[in-house]
């Protein structure tokens, strides 16, 4: 398969070795990397894409779940773009209606009482662990391996990843997400020690392998942290999606602060963070000793008219539902489709991540349950035979839908999986 992939695609190839010689590894966004080579994208429309060398692919990796809304901008969102460029100008260097009528949306729809804006989700994370800290004047914070809370805030499992996190040493990692007694004993042994800023979780894991978190567990974990007087944060950048108000407002887990990103800036660069006001008060310029929170793009024009627009009118709480229950259903097939293989499917809505393991394990609640019997071999033949059959998902096997995937290329993909296990039937 990888043969083919090669000889298949000769001019992504000649791209990549043009891009190494300036970038390192060729691209600057590792987890695009793809061995031997990523394919190079030069254009998408809707919710298709098309690569250097001509082929058409079904984008069902939905840029990591931050394409949300589709290759080409839906009226709504251009509208707004153009707006902003011919009425308004780019950046004002000044605060600007526009930035409080997409906090105000934001506070309103995911429940927040303040919100502050950045330029990703990473930066939302940091700056929410920063005002944990300032809020409780202690500096360490409760993460769960296989989290993914931005380039600089991660806590890898295995697949030779190596973690890249700012001061690595005041995060303490607990081994088992889903397991609550081990998550309870370590807030606890930290808050001992007298130093236990935050927690700081995904309600679904993303990168982690798209596994959903149970309502047991995560309301758990905030009331041990709430218990010890710790910030719960959730970070929401992914799962926002899931539901209108967010999963934590769907499983009434009240966070203290929450993070998001992604589709909320309508395709444009963002992130935000917020929740509970006398928290974010720490952020608030007016009093004395708050915490600087700068940033020249907080409040870039083009983001703040994109994201209102993508939210009021594009993603509204009726889609949302709707949409989510699409990727309900098809999770539903797939699973059907893969019964008794090593292929298993995990996930809430419109994420999906699949996995192949030694023993075919079906209910996987963590990264370490199925640690070591993972068959990356038949994920990356899996990966080789969907390009070739025109679906582009991750290497590592996550799926996220885009609003305006057909029903019918749904059933193509689920008609893809069916053959791929009937031609392999040692799978
Ligand atoms: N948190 C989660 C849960 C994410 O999935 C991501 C992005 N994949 C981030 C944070 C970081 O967001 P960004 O890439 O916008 O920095």
């Amino acid at each position: 398969a990888e043969a083919r992939f090669i000889a298949n695609n000769p001019l992504s190839q000649k791209q990549h070795t043009l891009a190494a010689s300036s970038l390192p590894g060729g691209n600057t966004r590792s987890l695009l990397h793809t061995s031997p080579f990523p394919l190079t994208m030069n254009r998408g429309q809707g919710t298709h894409l098309w690569d250097e060398d001509g082929h058409k692919y079904l984008d069902l990796a939905g840029d990591l779940s931050a394409g949300l809304l589709g290759h080409t901008p839906h009226p709504a969102v251009r509208r707004a773009l153009l707006t902003a460029l011919d009425s308004v100008g780019l950046n004002l260097g000044a605060t600007s209606v526009q930035e409080e009528r997409h906090a105000a949306l934001l506070c309103t729809r995911f429940r927040l009482d303040r919100v502050r804006m950045s330029n990703s989700g990473t930066e939302a994370n940091l700056h929410a662990l920063a005002g944990a800290r300032a809020f409780t004047g202690r500096r360490r914070v409760v993460v769960f391996t296989g989290g993914y809370h931005g380039g600089v805030l991660s806590f890898p499992s295995a697949r030779g990843v190596q973690g890249n996190t700012v001061d690595a040493r005041d995060f303490v990692v607990v081994p088992g997400y889903n397991d609550l007694e081990g998550a309870r004993r370590v807030v606890e042994r930290v808050a001992a020690e007298g130093d236990l800023a935050a927690v700081l979780v995904e309600a679904v894991q993303g990168a982690g392998g798209v596994i959903p978190g149970t309502e047991g567990f995560l309301r758990g974990l905030r009331d041990a942290a709430r218990a010890v007087g710790a910030v719960f944060i959730l970070d929401e950048v992914m799962t926002s999606r899931l539901a209108p108000s967010g999963l934590g407002f769907e499983l009434g887990l009240d966070p203290d602060l929450v993070t998001l990103g992604k589709y909320l800036g309508g395709g444009l660069t963002f992130g935000a963070f917020g929740g509970r006001a006398e928290i974010m008060a720490v952020y608030d310029p007016r009093l004395a000793g708050s915490l600087a929170h700068s940033g020249t793009f907080n409040n870039n024009t083009l983001a703040m008219h994109t994201g209102y627009a993508a939210l009021s009118e594009v993603y509204t709480p009726e889609v949302s539902v709707a949409f989510n229950a699409e990727g309900d259903a098809l999770r539903e097939r797939l699973v059907v489709v893969a019964r008794g293989t090593r292929l298993s499917f995990t996930g809430r809505g419109s994420l999906i991540g699949l996995h192949f393991t030694e023993d075919g394990t079906e209910e996987i609640t963590s990264g370490e349950q199925i640690r070591g019997k993972e068959r990356g071999d038949l994920r990356d033949l899996f990966w080789f035979e969907m390009l070739e059959a025109g679906f582009w998902i991750t290497r590592r096997g996550f799926i996220a839908l885009m609003l305006g995937t057909l029903g019918e290329e749904l059933d193509g993909f689920v008609q893809a999986v069916s053959s791929f296990l009937g031609r392999h039937r040692d799978v």
